[in-house]
C-alpha cells in the first residue's frame, strides 16, 4: 500500500459513523420532528458524499457541524410540504391559482384556535345537546346583510346548485340569455342548472332582455326567477338587463321566488376605492330578493365558501335538503368565516382589516416605496444580473370581480442578463419562499401591490441569493 493510499484509508476511517451523527444534538432534534427513516437516510447520503469527496482527493474531513447542517437541509428539502405560502407579485388581488383571497389575521387566529383542540362546532352550551354549526354565523349574516337568515356551503357554485335543487327541482328556472355565464374552472350556468334538477328557461337575447321576456315565460311549471351577476365580463353598447327590483315585483305578482347569484358580491362599497360599483349584498336583500348567494373568498376576503342569505323559510328548506349535508363546510371554514364576518360589523374596521380591501385601497405611492426598498436592498451582483427598474403599471382585481378595471401600481421590472425572462420567472417560483410574477417583453414584472406587509425584504433576499449563485 502506498503512503497516499494509507493516508486515504486513515482519513476514511475518521469519517463519523451514521450512529455517531444521529447522536449529535442537532440531529437528535430532527428525529423529534421528522420520521426516523428520513433522517437516517439523509445522514447516510451526506456521509456517502463526504466519503466520495475524500476518494476524489479532498484531504480534510468536514467538521461535524457542517455535516449536521447538510443533514438538516436535506431533511427539510425532502419533507417540504407541497402546499405552502407563496409571495404574490402578479398584481392580481384575487388570484385563483394563488388561493384567491388572503385572509385576515383574525381569521387565521380563529382557525388556529379551533385546531388547537376540540371546539364547540355543533353543540349547545346551554343544554349540552347537539346543535347547529350555523349558530356561529347566522346572526352575524343577518346583522350585516339585513337578511332574515343565512347559511354557508362549500363554495358559491354549490350555493347556486343547492338553492335551485331545493326550490326548483323539476321546475323551470327563468334566466336572461345575457347572464348565462361561464366562470373559470368549468362553472357554466346552464350546466349547473341542469345538474341541480331544474330546467333552464332562457329568455331575451344576448345583449337585451326586457321585463316582458320574463313575464311571457312564466307558466304553471315555473319554479323560480334567477338573476346572475355577469361577474367576469361586461356588456357595453346597446344593452339592457332587468333590475332586481323589477324582478322582485314580478315574483310577487306571480308568487315566484327570486334568487340572485352575486358571484363575488361585496359588503363594502367598492366605489370608495376608486372602483366601479360591485353589487352589494345588503342592497339585494333590501330590494327584496328571496335568496342571495355569494362567494366567501372573493371580495369578502374569507375562506372558500358559498354564503346564502334570504327569507327564513327558504333558508330552512335549504338546510333540510340532504345535499346540504353533502356540501357543508368544515370547522376550519366556520372559524374563518365567523372571524371574517365579525370584521364587517363596522365598515371602517373592515376596510382596515380585510386583506383584499386593504390591497385594493393601497396607493401607488406606498407601492412605490416597497419597490424602492427592494431596489436599495439589492446587492451589486443582483443589480448587474437583473437590471432592476421601477416603472408605473396596472394591477387587477381578478376572481371574476370588476373585470377590465385597472388599479394604478408600481412594478419592479427585472431584465435578466444571462438568461431568459421565462427562465428567471421559473427560478423565482422555485425559490424559498416562492415568488410569482408576470412575464412581459423579456422582462419579469413584480407588482408590489399584492406583495404583503413584511414580504418585500423576503423578495430582496431571494433576488440577492439568486444573484450569488453561479
Ligand atoms: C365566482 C362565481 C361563482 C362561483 O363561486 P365559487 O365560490 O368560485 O364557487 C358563481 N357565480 C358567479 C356569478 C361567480 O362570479
Amino acid at each position: 500500500m502506498s503512503d497516499v493510499e494509507k493516508s486515504t484509508k486513515n482519513m476514511l476511517a475518521s469519517i463519523p459513523s451514521v450512529n455517531e451523527v444521529l447522536q449529535q444534538d442537532a440531529v437528535a432534534e430532527l428525529l423529534e420532528k421528522y420520521p426516523r427513516p428520513i433522517v437516517v437516510d439523509a445522514v447516510r447520503s451526506v456521509l456517502a458524499d463526504v466519503r466520495r469527496s475524500m476518494l476524489e482527493g479532498h484531504r480534510i474531513v468536514p467538521p461535524v457541524q457542517e455535516i449536521e447542517q447538510k443533514v438538516r437541509l436535506m431533511v427539510e428539502s425532502r419533507t417540504q410540504r407541497s402546499l405552502r405560502r407563496v409571495i404574490n407579485a402578479t398584481g392580481v388581488v384575487l388570484h385563483t391559482g394563488l388561493g384567491r383571497a388572503v385572509m385576515s389575521k383574525q381569521a387565521a387566529e380563529a382557525v388556529a384556535d379551533v385546531l388547537r383542540g376540540h371546539c364547540n362546532l355543533e353543540i349547545d352550551p346551554e343544554t349540552g345537546r347537539r346543535g347547529s354549526r350555523d349558530v356561529h354565523i347566522a346572526d352575524l349574516l343577518s346583522e350585516i346583510t339585513g337578511a332574515e337568515s343565512g347559511t354557508a356551503v362549500n363554495n358559491n357554485a354549490a350555493s347556486v346548485m343547492l338553492i335551485l335543487n331545493t326550490i326548483a327541482d323539476g321546475k323551470e328556472v327563468i334566466v336572461s340569455r345575457g347572464e348565462l355565464i361561464e366562470i373559470g374552472g368549468s362553472f357554466r350556468m346552464p350546466d349547473v342548472i341542469k345538474k341541480s334538477g331544474a330546467v333552464l328557461r332562457e329568455v331575451g337575447t344576448t345583449n337585451k332582455t326586457h321585463l316582458y321576456d320574463y313575464e311571457t315565460a312564466i307558466c304553471e311549471n315555473t319554479g323560480a326567477i334567477l338573476k346572475v351577476h355577469q361577474s367576469n365580463y361586461r356588456m357595453i353598447g346597446f344593452t339592457e338587463q332587468v333590475a332586481l327590483a323589477e324582478l322582485v315585483e314580478l315574483g310577487k305578482q306571480y308568487n315566484l321566488p327570486v334568487i340572485e347569484d352575486l358571484g363575488s358580491g361585496a359588503l363594502v362599497d367598492t366605489r370608495a376605492y376608486g372602483l366601479s360599483a360591485e353589487p352589494m349584498v345588503q342592497e339585494s336583500v333590501r330590494v327584496g330578493a328571496d335568496l342571495v348567494c355569494f362567494s366567501g373568498d372573493k371580495l369578502l376576503g374569507g375562506p372558500q365558501a358559498g354564503i346564502i342569505v334570504g327569507k327564513r323559510h327558504y333558508v330552512q328548506a335549504i338546510k333540510r335538503n340532504p345535499l346540504f349535508r353533502v356540501l357543508r363546510c368544515s370547522k376550519m371554514v366556520y372559524a374563518a368565516l365567523e372571524a371574517t364576518l365579525r370584521l364587517y360589523l363596522d365598515q371602517n374596521f373592515a376596510a382596515e382589516h380585510v386583506p383584499p380591501i386593504k390591497i385594493i385601497a393601497r396607493t401607488p405611492d406606498s407601492i412605490r416605496a416597497d419597490c424602492e426598498f427592494v431596489l436599495k436592498s439589492l446587492s451589486p451582483e443582483a443589480k448587474e444580473r437583473f437590471n432592476p427598474q421601477i416603472t408605473a403599471g396596472e394591477s387587477e382585481v381578478g376572481g371574476g370581480s370588476l373585470p377590465g378595471e385597472r388599479l394604478p401600481t408600481h412594478l419592479l421590472t427585472l431584465h435578466p442578463q444571462n438568461t431568459s425572462a421565462d427562465e428567471l420567472a421559473k427560478k423565482l417560483r422555485l425559490c424559498e419562499p416562492p415568488i410569482y410574477g408576470r412575464v412581459s417583453k423579456e422582462m419579469v414584472l413584480l407588482d408590489f401591490r399584492t406583495v404583503l406587509e413584511g414580504e418585500a425584504p423576503e423578495v430582496a433576499a431571494v433576488l440577492n441569493r439568486l444573484a450569488s449563485e453561479p
